[in-house]
């Protein structure tokens, strides 16, 4: 396979008062692994059930209980580590992050610091054609998700939702290596497009299944450079984590809310805190959550309840031979088997349905074509009515069935937008709409000339100017199909009227 060559954007610079600075971003993103019961309970994972319906005695850590883990998660986790090239380690361990919080009742999260079952990979993340940002992913850890506060049904009171306790997470942890808030995001954007079509978690960030903590820093030129060649944190400026972001729009207004704020404090000659801050869409700020002080000491501990993971590297092989095809390889494939532009080729690839769905309409057929009429009709109608590919009331055999009219000259393209319309709302099968409905194009060059005829008899004018002025046969076209209710096959109108023109 023929892989797109790439080369690296600048980062991101922001003029301050007294100086040009530079941004370091480093995410750490929490994924939720797309299964139906927990990580250590058979619970549901049901998203918008009732209230603690969905909570087993382990979730609610009753006296005595103990987590089993479940082996469809940690495959998720393996698989999403092979998705990003990553090393797979086959030994980890699960540790317990001891606080108190009331949505927590075991006390302690278990999570993987010392030993996280996914190692060092990378992702390329596309900022347009031929230009990438390659970033290295340290490391991706299971962990449980905790439960939920609600603290807005009563004046007095606050509930507790513990249906999301236990739920497996998968963490992604980023190097620093993200330099502008528009890298940030279409990182993200990246990697839920990896983990849909990976299937290992349904990227769904309106429901919190997928969110970020985002870290940033800023540095002077040069300074990132070095920090590269001897992975010394300390030429670094201090770094900020603005949690749980949710939206691709709001992280890129963080950071550079946020990047502003540090410049501005170090310009005055302060510090920054190294601290968790919040950011409030509505006033387009951070706010501090907690500051250094305040910093919890989990008192990490390998969990006892759970044996160290031991897994085989047969296994892990048995896994990495069903990865599907990835984003990156599929628009390479797309740019070289069916000769579209790149770009055409991201729009195709960005959600893995969309994809499977082009290359139905595309299969036996003229790519271009097929991917024309996907994304300029399909998508374009799609998108102006707000639906989704999976909501689309045309099909891919229903649109293939269209271009295969139009090969075999059935129809005229302008005839065949009709009929897309026409399919889109009644729905039906395009070749038996053609037939009914007399749609067929006239081919039959004696019925299209007897039109010219009878067009040119009664425009002796025309006729004239016409023949001293051949660009006015467009005219002649005109009537033509229009005389024909568009129906007549443009190519052999043309021909007519220029040798009827000639004479
Ligand atoms: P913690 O649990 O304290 O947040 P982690 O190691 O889990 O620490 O995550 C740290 C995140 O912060 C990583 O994504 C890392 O790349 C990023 N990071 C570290 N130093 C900096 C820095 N100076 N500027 C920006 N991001 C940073
Ligand atoms: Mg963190």
């Amino acid at each position: 396979m023929a892989e797109l060559t790439y080369s690296e954007p600048k980062a991101k610079v922001i003029a301050g008062a007294k100086g040009d600075w530079e941004l370091v971003i480093g995410l750490e993103v929490h994924a939720q692994v797309a299964s139906k019961a927990k990580l250590f309970s058979g619970a549901s994972t049901e998203f918008g059930a009732e209230p603690n319906s969905n909570v087993s005695f382990v979730d609610s850590a009753m006296p005595g209980m103990l987590p089993v883990i479940n082996e469809f998660c940690l495959e998720q986790a393996v698989r999403t580590g092979l998705g990003i090239k990553a090393d797979i380690n086959l030994y980890s361990a699960f540790d317990r992050k001891n606080y108190f919080y009331p949505d927590l009742p075991q006390g302690y999260q278990i999570s993987q610091l010392y030993h996280p079952i996914v190692g060092e990979g990378e992702i390329l993340v596309d900022m347009e054609p031929g230009v990438a940002r390659k970033v290295r992913v340290e490391r991706i850890h299971l962990e449980q998700d905790a439960g939920k506060s609600v603290h807005d049904m009563d004046p007095n009171m606050s509930f507790v939702d513990l249906n999301r306790t236990g739920v497996a997470l998968m963490e992604i942890v980023s190097r620093p290596d993200i330099r502008s808030p528009e890298e940030a995001a279409a990182y993200v954007g990246k990697m839920r497009q990896i983990l849909r079509y990976l299937g290992t978690c349904d990227g769904n960030m309106q429901n919190g299944n997928m969110r970020a903590d985002v870290n940033v820093s800023v540095c002077k030129a040069g300074d990132y450079e070095k920090f590269r060649e001897t992975g010394d944190f300390g030429v670094l400026g201090t770094r900020c984590e603005i949690k749980n972001m949710n939206s691709m729009r709001f992280i890129q207004q963080a950071i550079d809310y946020e990047a502003r704020r540090q410049i501005a404090i170090l310009e005055d000659g302060g510090e920054i805190d190294q601290e968790t801050r919040l950011y409030d869409p509505d006033k387009n700020e951070t706010r501090t959550m907690r500051s250094k002080e305040e910093a919890h000491d989990y008192r990490y501990f390998p969990c006892p309840d759970l044996l160290p993971l031991e897994i085989e590297q047969s296994w892990v092989d048995g896994i990495a031979e069903t990865l599907p095809e990835l984003p990156d390889a599929k628009k390479a494939r797309f740019v070289a088997d069916y000769g579209m532009t790149e770009y055409d080729a991201s729009v195709l690839t960005a959600d893995v349905v969309d994809a499977t769905f082009f290359e139905d309409v595309a299969k036996g057929r003229d790519g271009k074509q097929a991917a024309n009429w996907v994304i300029n009709e399909l998508f374009g109608r799609l998108n102006k009515e707000d639906l989704s590919i999976s909501d689309s009331p045309i099909s891919a055999q229903q649109l293939g069935g269209i271009l295969d009219l139009m090969a075999k000259g059935d129809i005229s393209g302008k005839i065949a937008k009709d009929l897309f319309e026409i399919v889109w709302t009644e729905g039906g099968d395009p070749a038996e709409i053609v037939e009914s409905r007399g749609m067929k194009q006239v081919t039959d060059t004696g019925a299209i000339e007897a039109a010219v005829n009878e067009i040119i008899a009664a425009n002796p004018d025309q006729v004239e100017k016409a023949k001293q002025n051949p660009k006015l046969a467009g005219w002649f076209v005109g009537q033509v199909m229009k005389a024909t209710g568009g129906k007549a096959n443009p190519k052999a109108v043309n021909e007519i009227i220029a040798k009827k023109l000639a004479q």
